[in-house]
């Protein structure tokens, strides 16, 4: 038997990690964070001095790269880079790597292999619920304003709102604005906008939206 799928996007620095973690250990699921996949490969790229615009040797990166996104580390080649994944470099490299589309394709069927592997799961990202699982039983959209989403990430990591604001905002408009698998907001997703909300609000809703909807219900 499959259990639920609970398809979660959103911007970066919105709260999607956080809600995503707490919904899972809610239902009692597994739960993938598909943009520690694109750093991951990012990383790979990046360590074997590889030219992250240069879409054929970055595929080969990523049909090569031994990764393991697990919900507490991410080992890349036989090295832990749960902390450097999530670094300024990778950061500023990974959206030309998630532009690629024949990288794309690779990580989408790896996710849907977790899920399959699994029986159901929450998967995060940016394009889940328009892409990766259009029948998702739940999808949500989660965001919150750019000076939000940086003040939360410079208390988190440190450095200046200022520059992580516009680090953020131009990190969404790639996003945004790339051929493949743009981040949209699908018709069929619950949009939270966490701006006012303190974390526990946050997953409060959530999990406020799951019951309603009585997903993984009875399990
Ligand atoms: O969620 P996070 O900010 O860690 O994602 C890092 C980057 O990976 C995003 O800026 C985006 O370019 C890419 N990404 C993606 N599709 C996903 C998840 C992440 O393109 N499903």
């Amino acid at each position: 038997m499959t259990g639920p799928v609970i398809a979660i996007d959103g911007p970066a620095g919105a709260g999607k990690s956080t809600v995503g973690r707490a919904v899972a250990d809610r239902l009692g699921v597994g739960y993938l964070d598909t943009g520690a996949m694109y750093r991951a490969v990012t990383f790979a790229v990046l360590r074997r001095g590889v030219d992250p615009r240069d879409e054929e040797a970055v595929l080969g990166v990523a049909q090569t790269v031994e990764m393991t996104v697990g919900e507490e580390r991410v080992m890349v080649d036989g090295v832990d880079a749960t902390r450097e994944i999530r670094g300024r470099e990778v950061t500023s490299a990974v959206s030309s790597v998630a532009a690629n589309p024949a990288v794309r394709s690779l990580l989408v069927d790896a996710q849907r292999s977790w899920v399959v592997t699994r029986g159901g799961g929450v998967v995060e990202g940016r394009d889940i619920g328009t892409v990766v699982f259009p029948d998702a039983d739940l999808k949500l959209f989660v965001t919150a304003s750019p000076r939000v989403r940086a003040e939360r990430r410079v208390a988190e990591a440190g450095g200046d709102v200022d520059e992580m604001e516009a680090s953020i905002i131009e990190r969404d408009r790639l996003d945004s604005t790339r051929e493949t698998s743009p981040l949209a907001v699908d018709p069929a997703a619950v949009t939270l906008d966490t701006s006012g909300l303190s974390i526990d609000e946050v997953v409060a809703a959530v999990v406020a939206e799951v019951e309603a909807r009585s997903v993984g219900g009875g399990r």
